[in-house]
């Protein structure tokens, strides 16, 4: 392998900088050029590549966001697509491709390699942490922070007037956030896609939280869900049972900002680690992290199987406010 090309795809996330300076550097300085791709898969197929040299990720370690930007390619589900950016690939020379991105930039990425045979290797980038083969995305320890700080001063406001609040936070088809974010606030209750929740269940814990005289204020957290508006109908239905709850939605708030040190951490390790794997001449793979060990697991893996949520983090919430 000579010359290798990175790209961020997908929704963007905290520590995608980071992953893309590892990359760079560890690739110059074992001597391979580097090609930076614009907008993920979008850029690909137009050819929007430009050589990536030191100076391009100099003071990008602790930017958010990516600054090879991000997108999301609809085209790209089509092998006659794919087959023509694997085409602009081989133009340039490039023999190698590393992805950035979530589970639907990873599955992309499979089948390109598949199809095509030039070598990709995929990197988690995804603030959800929904990726199966890994405890850690890239993201996922910012997202969780920043979360964090936000439901803390909301908290301020909750016991200030007395009052229940839900907090929304983000992970359409996953709980992986809400878990987190719900116990590490101290959460009196977590709601997530993966557990059957039942309204009277909730209304019942809320009257016995107060009945224990610990206030009326408490924090839910939820999980956005696959469709939205379910925060504002949960408070509706809430209110017919006779509750006040305060409805905050955190949005895109929680995508953006400055990387923590274990997203930095995580981002370089796992980026100089992509670039050993492919001049070691592994394809169809993703680099992650388990029990702090970087672990290698095929892409089709990522394709096919679905990571769990741990349910203990939901019931622990519940049972450290009894
Ligand atoms: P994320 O990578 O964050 O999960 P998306 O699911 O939107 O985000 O996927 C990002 C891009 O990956 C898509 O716009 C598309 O270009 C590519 N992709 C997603 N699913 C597939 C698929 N089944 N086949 C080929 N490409 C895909």
């Amino acid at each position: 392998i000579k010359a290798i090309a990175v790209m961020t795809s997908g929704g963007d996330s905290p520590g995608m900088n980071p992953a893309v300076r590892a990359i760079t550097r560890s690739a110059l300085n074992q001597g391979l050029r580097v090609f930076g791709i614009n907008r993920g898969y979008s850029g690909l197929i137009i050819g929007d590549i430009f050589e990536l040299k030191s100076t391009h990720v100099t003071n990008i370690i602790q930017r958010g966001g990516t600054i090879l930007k991000s997108d999301r390619c609809p085209a790209f589900k089509d092998p006659v697509v794919r087959n023509q950016a694997a085409e602009i690939l081989k133009k340039h020379e490039i023999d190698g491709l590393i992805v950035i991105g979530g589970d639907g930039s990873l599955t992309g990425a499979h089948y390109f390699t598949q199809e095509t045979g030039i070598p990709v290797i995929g990197l988690p980038g995804t603030i959800d942490n929904d990726i199966y083969g890994t405890d850690d995305s890239i993201g996922f320890d910012t997202v969780l922070n920043t979360a964090l700080d936000a439901i803390d001063r909301i908290r301020d406001t909750a016991v200030s007037h007395e009052r229940i609040f839900l907090v929304e936070v983000m992970g359409r088809n996953s709980g992986h956030i809400a878990s987190q974010v719900g116990i590490a606030s101290g959460a009196e209750m977590i709601i997530v896609p993966e557990v059957d929740f039942k309204l009277e269940t909730l209304c019942f814990s809320l009257a016995s939280h107060r009945a224990q005289s610990k206030g009326g204020s408490g924090i839910i957290v939820v999980a956005e869900g696959p469709a939205p508006g379910l925060t504002y109908r949960l408070a509706k239905q809430l209110e017919s049972h006779g509750e006040k709850p305060g409805v905050s939605i955190l949005g895109y708030i929680q995508r953006g900002g400055r990387p923590t040190g274990h997203d930095r951490v995580l981002a370089s390790c796992l980026g100089a680690s992509a670039v050993t794997y492919l001049m070691a001449g592994f394809t169809d793979i993703m680099v992650g992290v388990i029990n702090s060990q970087i672990t290698t697991t095929p892409l089709q893996d990522i394709v096919e199987k679905k990571k769990p949520l741990n349910p203990d983090l939901v019931e622990l919430a519940q049972l450290l406010h009894k």
